[in-house]
């Protein structure tokens, strides 16, 4: 038979290495700006239209090439960096495996001015999906400047993959704090659709972390410094009340390059033991200085994972060392042996209430809605409650607080397919007894058998749909603050919450005055504590960057969801039985009851019949 195997055209090859090298645009912009620092560039700067997707430029005023040069950059396997095998273990430089701009030619159309600073003059070129189209002298300043354009232009699938521009910037952005974070002592300028998101001054780290999360930064930072002869740490660390829900924070630079370790994290989370609420990531910015020996660099193409000799070490180092400043800066709990602890009040008991009259138990027949009826007022009985979050069950109740012992009946026969089916209407006030199980689960009986409810899931659901008519239908009211609320956000929060200004504002949200870092509330909708806003907006934040926008992607509906998960009660926290009747109620109140904004199952019921089953 003949032979078969043929060696692939260099467009096809680069094209393959296209495929691992560049996945979205923010990986253009992080293997553009790596060339840019290794070029020794002092001046870096950004421009993206379209979230990439049109246009990514970078300009830098580093050292430029040679016409040859230029020529050869975007050769595969072509590279300045390194001239050995030896080489990829004293690397001093971001890239060395000279496929990147091949790469990128190969799938977008490609322009570069180049000069040298004792050049008179410059070469420009252009290449499209790996075809040199032009190839000019220009006059250019000294530096590079490479523009990427159509992205993807010769792979449609791989456009199409591409997710929503304001997924994409968050990517880019994400790459560009990344690096930024790693060069202070490079400037940086970074442009979307010709605004400017970030211009930030030659600094050290301290003020770079500042100047892109935002001023407030400054005092949530605590330093860890160690200086060992393996591993030489520098950074910072949260101060453990600022941790956030979700990792957003989290850096650490092993020479002066972004990388990702699971194995690292660790570490610092069990630094951070005893320190953090559950679910709570601590914040840091760590920049660790190894011998370029002992690490290898090159396990994956885009260089953000690597492979220490002596991971051990690193991780018992780096633990000692944020435990060790969180303890230097009084921010570890200190053992007091003094104490006696049979003087310390049980928790349980901090949380009761003194004057509540122990023969009193639980009114049986008492519901919210009649009693609001009856006395025309809102209801107040439980608000004497301090369990944070309290307030926020009666969310549904107070806007609904016309409500009439009429529409209390129609809310169970109408809007609820189930509820004919599962509560006997005529016994509802008398007979339904709840019964709450771990606090967690509210266990009630139906004319079938019973029920068994998510305590959680279901307040979801109640202030979801309580949310979403305020956010559609009808304003909510807002509580007016004494004094105003000054909060402090990076720039790219503050964009997000400026794009939803207007829907925060018709669940009550008033805002005076919004800058580029600061956020000033005057009025916050009455089912939100005043203490909460900002862990509340905090979470709308990331659920709005994290969210993958599709086609019937809302606004709306996410603030809803965001909202309604932020104030739910949670699981763990103990009701009383006419919360947890009011809950069961409400929830049957519900347009779908069944499932919890995030489509996860409210209620499972268990009939008589499937009980006696179990008892054969
Ligand atoms: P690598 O960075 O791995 O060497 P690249 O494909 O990114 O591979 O770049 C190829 C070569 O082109 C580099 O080694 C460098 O010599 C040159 N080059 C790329 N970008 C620049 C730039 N901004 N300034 C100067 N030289 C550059
Ligand atoms: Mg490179």
């Amino acid at each position: 038979m003949a032979d078969i195997i043929q060696l692939l055209p260099d467009h096809v090859a680069n094209q393959i290495a296209a495929g691992e090298v560049v996945q979205r645009p923010s990986s253009v912009v992080k293997e553009l700006i790596e060339n840019a620092i290794d070029a020794e560039a002092s001046i870096i700067k950004l421009i993206v239209k379209d979230a990439g997707k049109t246009l990514v430029q970078v300009i830098d005023d580093g050292k430029g090439m040679s016409v040859t040069d230029a020529r050869l950059s975007f050769e595969r396997h072509a590279t300045s960096k390194i001239r050995t095998a030896d080489d990829l273990f004293q690397l001093q430089t971001k890239g060395f495996r000279g496929e990147a701009l091949a790469s990128i030619a190969a799938i977008a159309h490609v322009e570069l001015k180049t000069k040298q600073l004792q050049d008179e003059v410059g070469t420009s070129i252009v290449i499209e999906g790996s075809n040199i189209t032009s190839q000019d002298v220009v006059v250019t300043p000294k530096g590079t400047s490479i523009s990427v354009k159509n992205l993807f232009f010769n792979i449609p699938a791989r456009r199409n993959f591409l997710k929503s521009n304001a997924v994409e910037l968050r990517h880019i952005i994400d790459e560009f704090h990344r690096v930024a974070l790693a060069h202070p002592n490079i400037s940086f300028l970074f442009y979307n659709n010709g605004s400017e998101i970030f211009n930030l001054p030659v600094s050290n780290y301290r003020q770079r972390i500042v100047n892109i999360f935002g001023g407030k930064t400054n005092e949530k930072l605590v330093p860890v410094s160690e200086d060992t002869e393996v591993l030489k740490i520098a950074g910072f660390v949260g101060k453990p009340e600022f941790a956030k829900k979700t990792r957003g924070e989290q850096y650490f630079f092993v020479n002066d390059r972004f990388i990702k370790s699971a194995y690292l994290n660790h570490a610092i989370g069990s630094a951070f033991d005893g320190l953090l609420k559950n679910g709570l990531h601590p914040s840091y910015f760590l920049y660790l200085t190894v011998n370029t020996q002992s690490i290898d660099i090159n396990i994956h193409p885009t260089k953000t994972e690597i492979k220490f000799d002596d991971e051990h070490t690193m991780y018992a180092l780096l633990r000692s060392a944020v435990k060790h400043s969180l303890g230097q800066f009084n921010i570890a709990p200190v053992l007091d042996f003094e104490r006696d602890p049979n003087l310390d009040t049980p928790y349980s008991y901090n949380q009761k209430e003194i004057n509540i009259p122990p023969a009193i138990e639980v009114d049986r027949t008492f519901n919210p809605f009649i009693e609001d009826y009856k006395s025309g007022k809102q209801i107040t009985a439980f608000k004497k409650q301090t369990i944070n979050n309290w307030d926020s069950l009666y969310v549904g109740l107070e806007s609904k607080g016309t409500k009439t012992e009429q529409d209390f009946s129609e809310v169970h026969f109408e809007s609820n397919n189930n509820s004919e089916s599962l509560f006997d209407d005529n016994k509802l006030d008398t007979v339904q007894t709840t019964y709450q199980l771990h606090n967690k689960y509210i266990v009630s009986t139906i004319k079938s058998g019973m029920m068994i409810m998510d305590q959680h899931r279901a307040h979801q659901r109640i202030l979801y749909e309580d949310f979403l008519e305020n956010l559609t239908v009808k304003g909510a009211s807002s509580q007016q603050l004494l004094f105003p609320l000054l909060l402090h956000f990076s720039k790219q929060e503050i964009e997000i919450i400026k794009q939803l200004k207007e829907d925060l504002e018709h669940t009550g949200f008033i805002f005076s005055n919004v800058t580029n870092e600061t956020i000033e509330i005057t009025g916050v909708p009455i089912s939100i504590p005043e203490s909460e806003v900002s862990i509340i907006l905090e979470q709308l934040i990331s659920d709005v960057e994290n969210e993958v926008p599709d086609s019937n992607f809302s606004v709306t509906d996410l603030l809803a969801k965001s909202l309604a998960k932020s104030l739910a009660i949670k699981n763990g926290q103990p009701l009383k039985k006419s919360e947890q009747e009011h809950l069961v109620n409400s929830l049957f109140a519900c347009k779908e009851p069944n499932v919890s904004p995030t489509n996860r199952t409210t209620f499972v019921t268990m009939s008589v019949d499937e009980l006696d089953k179990k008892f054969i």
